[in-house]
């Protein structure tokens, strides 16, 4: 759904907060912006582990 009045929605305002902070599954990997299975997530850099995800649910 269209946000003229914003381009980012919550979740991805979410994203943005959790990109940069360390991994809580691991000591040395670290939050960075990626895709999981498609939508927009942030993953740890190490270990892989999605810490959250925007789904499109247009
Ligand atoms: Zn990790």
């Amino acid at each position: 759904m269209a946000r003229p009045w914003s381009s980012q929605s919550p979740q991805q305002q979410l994203l943005a907060t959790l990109e940069g902070r360390n991994c809580p599954r691991c000591t040395a990997g670290k939050l960075v912006r990626s895709t999981y299975k498609g939508n927009e997530a942030v993953v740890c850099d190490s270990c892989n582990t999605p810490q959250a995800q925007v789904w499109d649910t247009a």
